[in-house]
């Protein structure tokens, strides 16, 4: 799918204002000793089809299903307040050198981690459903007493009791996260931060991350990667409908060195 026509393209994108984004997905690998990097433009026409689709309001197939077993939710929901949301589009090659296109949005969309034709998360779904089966009733019940509480000290207990829960819940989510990248390497944070970094609330949750370990699941090689955002402009006002982003810095930048090895890209 990246022919010929590929330069007229990039023209008209250029004239629509893509020029002005941020581009490419870079690394920094501790193991290579320099930074891998993926080039986004490739990735912009694959981008236009998935915003037209999106546009649609369709994120899948009708009678689809999450991994609760409930309806996929339109995407009209993006654009509610705060509803916005970035989706990413990387362009890959199979072994055989067909093109290939995987899409994912960034955390959940409607309390779903898990849509058909999208990236599934880093992690097993059906495992996180089981740990919040057996450790979230816990913090509910924490919860229900503390809603019920009126005197301090006590309700001072309860809401450190809560709080030591619900991370020791966090910390269990995050054991069940594993990275594979290109060079054949499946890694869990202690191998992807190599403890420099602490892993916080939504890492590992972004598209980037989400489509590189898909593709090196697949055995894809990536040609090129792209973000944008969709819907509803966030709070911050950070981010505007269907503008491309680079990985973010905070939660992305730190993972993708590990992600990346093994990417045949040009020094
Ligand atoms: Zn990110
Ligand atoms: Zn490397």
């Amino acid at each position: 799918m990246v022919g010929g026509g590929g330069c007229l393209l990039l023209m008209g994108l250029e004239m629509m204002g893509f020029e002005h984004s941020e581009g490419e997905t870079r690394g920094l690998c501790r193991r290579c000793d320099r930074v891998h990097v993926v080039p986004r433009d490739g990735a912009l026409r694959a981008m236009q089809a998935l915003q037209q689709e999106l546009a649609t309001g369709r994120l899948a197939e009708p009678g689809a299903t999450d991994e609760r077993g409930r309806p996929i939710v339109d995407a009209n929901v993006l654009h509610q307040p705060r509803g916005g949301k970035m989706f990413g589009v990387l362009v890959g090659r199979d072994a055989g050198g067909s093109v290939v296109v995987l899409r994912a949005f960034s955390g959940q969309v409607g309390g779903a981690w898990s849509i058909p034709g999208w990236c599934p998360p880093l992690f097993d779904v059906g495992a996180w459903l089981s740990l919040e089966a057996t450790y979230d009733p816990e913090i509910r019940g924490v919860t229900a007493k503390l809603e019920a509480c009126e005197q301090d000290a006590a309700r001072s207990v309860l809401v450190q009791r809560r709080a030591a829960l619900s991370r020791k819940l966090m910390e269990r989510y995050h054991g069940l996260y594993t990275f594979h990248n290109f060079a054949g390497r499946l890694g869990g944070w202690p191998q992807v931060l190599d403890g420099e970094t602490r892993v916080s609330s939504g890492m590992g949750d972004c598209c980037a991350p989400k489509l590189l370990n898909e593709a090196a699941r697949r055995g894809l090689a990536p040609a090129a990667l792209v973000e944008f955002y969709w819907g509803a402009t966030n709070r911050a006002k950070t981010r505007t409908h269907k503008e491309t982003y680079s990985p973010c810095a905070e939660k992305c930048a730190p993972l993708l060195g590990f992600m990346l090895c093994g990417i045949r890209d040009t020094p």
